[in-house]
């Protein structure tokens, strides 16, 4: 599905320059369950923001389903980025000015599709989070657990077949966060590939295969791919 060769980014400012990620590399297969540890500062989100092309790298080469994207302009990467990639943040990210519905819409409008077509995507989308009865209200109206099924929707609405979350749960409570983890490995076993950022062992524990980020490195991975049930 991705792979990442000798990937370095530096963040420069007028007085430091930070190496968020130095000769990173990584490669997850189609379908995958991977999830990314390590400290804080370490490049996690970095990394995510790279693999899903919200932002470009330094140095090195990043390969999405074999293309190439170093050096893609914004339009070339927003295409691929709505075509292929769902998020879900830690701070669910949506916007606080429109409902439920057309927050779970906002992505579809970068593809071409009939407003009918966006609407009964989003439906349906919003009914496998369990959240058709709230589809008026605003994300100040709902519940962090319930705000972060709101971004599941949105992010499921497109279909991607790469998902990238970062701390999904980190807002959440226990019960609010099994729930959303729930979703989470119900949209692998139908196929997706994860790449889930968290600091919770037991959460990582739950992913195929778990990835350490020590200074910007990917140190070891430290787990066998283990059995997991949506494993054809
Ligand atoms: P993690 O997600 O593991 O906590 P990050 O990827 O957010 O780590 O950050 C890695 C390093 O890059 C940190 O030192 C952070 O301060 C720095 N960094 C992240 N984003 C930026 C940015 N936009 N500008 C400058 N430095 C940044
Ligand atoms: P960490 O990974 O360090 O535990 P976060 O994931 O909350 O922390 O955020 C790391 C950095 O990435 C922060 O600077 C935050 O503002 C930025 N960030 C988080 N989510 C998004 C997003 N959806 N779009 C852009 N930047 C984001």
């Amino acid at each position: 599905m991705l792979e990442m060769r000798e990937v370095s980014k530096v963040y420069r400012t007028e007085t430091v320059e930070t190496h968020a990620l130095r000769g990173f590399s990584l490669k997850v297969d189609e379908g995958e369950f991977v999830a990314v540890t390590g400290p804080s500062g370490s490049g996690k989100t970095t990394f995510l923001t790279i693999a899903g092309l919200l932002e470009d790298f330094t140095r090195g080469e990043y390969l999405l389903d074999g293309v190439n994207v170093h050096g893609m302009n914004d339009n070339q990467r927003s295409r691929l980025r709505n075509e292929k990639i769902g998020f879900v943040f830690q701070a669910f990210n949506l916007i606080p000015d429109l409902n439920v519905v057309d927050n779970v819409e906002v992505p579809l409008h970068y593809r071409h599709m009939s407003g009918g077509e966006r609407r009964k995507r989003a439906l349906a989308a919003l009914e496998r989070v369990g959240l058709s009865a709230r589809l008026k209200h605003y994300p100040a109206e709902l519940s962090g657990g319930q705000q972060q099924r709101v971004a599941i929707a949105r992010a499921l609405a497109g279909s991607p077949r790469l998902l990238l979350a970062d701390e999904p749960t980190g807002n959440l409570d226990t019960a609010m966060a099994r729930g959303v983890m729930e979703l989470i490995e119900e949209i692998h076993r139908e196929g997706a590939t994860i790449i889930m950022v968290t600091h919770d062992p037991e959460l990582a524990a739950r992913a195929q295969r778990n990835v350490h980020i020590v200074d910007g490195m990917a140190t070891g991975v430290s787990e066998e791919p283990r059995f997991h049930p949506g494993l054809r």
